[in-house]
Order: structure tokens, then sequence, then C-alpha cells
């Protein structure tokens, strides 16, 4: 069962009153990072289905709007952030790949729900390539404070940081630091129970943000 441990407003206060750079306009415009959120499926491709029969594309979906709409509560907009897909249609690998040229983005951050024939198998898995890259610590350290927090916030059990060859990852990591969530199992009762209500698709948005939010401050090297 989940049992969120912080209340929406708590969470919202927590980014805005802890986020440090505020005072400083001139120098969060400079730090501002381009974050490309992509929505896993899409259109035709539903993605795994629910045992309540919500899909996997719409779930992902509303938590990436929502993650748009949360940073608008960072003063001066903590992040710059794209969807790879702006409603229900598929994009194709190498269209969500050439956006991180486009935009000249810093991060990448792809995200999914799981299956298994399993019922009871859930939790969450932040998934990493086994690609050799200059983004490779990063993406590591970003998978790890995602997990952490997304357990500690919502409830999730941790299955894990892992290696995994997906495509996407693969073709992404050269460029920028880059990660997959699996944001539980929707073959789960609870689980998918769980993701059927908007609060708890608030809840991840804005857990998922203000992990973005610790990255962010690691990695920032002011001039
Ligand atoms: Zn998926």
């Amino acid at each position: 069962m989940f049992r969120p441990n912080l209340t929406f407003s708590f969470l919202i206060t927590i980014l805005i009153v802890g986020y440090p750079f505020t005072l400083y306009p001139q120098i969060v415009q400079h730090l501002k990072k381009v974050i490309i959120i992509d929505p896993g499926h899409g259109g035709i491709d539903s993605g795994t289905t629910g045992v309540n029969r919500i899909v996997e594309k719409d779930v992902v979906f509303k938590i990436a709007k929502k993650m748009v709409y949360y940073n608008r509560y960072f003063p001066n907009n903590a992040f710059e952030i794209y969807l790879t897909r702006s409603t229900d249609t598929l994009i194709s690998l190498c269209d969500r790949v050439n956006l991180i040229n486009k935009l000249n983005a810093d991060l990448f951050i792809s995200l999914h729900v799981n299956h298994s024939a399993n019922h009871s198998v859930k939790g969450i898995e932040v998934y990493i390539t086994e690609s050799d890259s200059q983004h490779a610590n990063e993406a590591i350290f970003l998978a790890y404070s995602l997990q952490k927090a997304l357990s500690k916030n919502i409830g999730y059990e941790s299955r894990g940081v892992k290696f995994a060859n997906f495509q996407v990852l693969r073709g992404t990591i050269d460029q920028v630091p880059s990660v997959l969530i699996e944001l539980g199992y929707l073959s789960n009762q609870d689980e998918a129970m769980f993701m059927d209500k908007e609060e708890n698709i608030q809840a991840i948005a804005l857990t998922i943000l203000q992990s973005l939010k610790h990255y962010k401050m690691v990695e920032i090297n002011p001039q």
C-alpha cells in the first residue's frame, strides 16, 4: 500500500522555500537548465494497460504535464522543461533524441510504468545505460536521487537502479545524462489504483522536480 509521506502543500513549500537561488534572478537565469521529459509511448502505442484499464501512455503524459505546471511555482521557473510529445501522439525515437540537439538540452528523463505477469510485483526502478559516456556518472547520480526521493516521498518499494540496454538511453547518453524511470507496475492492483488518482500523479510530478533541483544544486558552477 502507498502511504505518501508528504502532503502536496509541504512538497510545494520545500520546492519554493528550499530553492536557494531565488534572490539572485540573474544567476538563476544563467544557471537555468534545459530538461527534456519524455512521456513514453503515445498514439497507437499505448504501452502497458493496468488491471483497472488505465494505460501507460496516459499516466506518464499526465505526470509530464504536471511537471511543466509545477515548474512555474519556482520563482523565475527553475528549469526550462520541454516534453517530447505535447499530445497523445507517437513520436519516433529519432525525433525524441533529436530534440536534445535542437534545444541544447542538459538532461533527458524518460517516464514509463511497468507490467509483470506476476501481479504481486511492484515498486520503482530507475534505469541507466551500460554504454560508456562522459555523462554516465551524472546519470547514475540522478538515478539514485530519483529512486531515493520517489521511495521516500511517495512510498514506492525500491527495486533499485539498474543498467539496461534500452534504445532511448543508448541514443541519448552521448549528449546528456539520461535516465528512464519505471514508476511502478500497472499489473499490480495497489499501484494501478494509486496511479489512477490525480493527487498521486501530482505528488509524483512534484517529487521528480524536487529531485532535479537537488541534482542542479550539486552540479551548478556559478561564474
Ligand atoms: Zn513503457
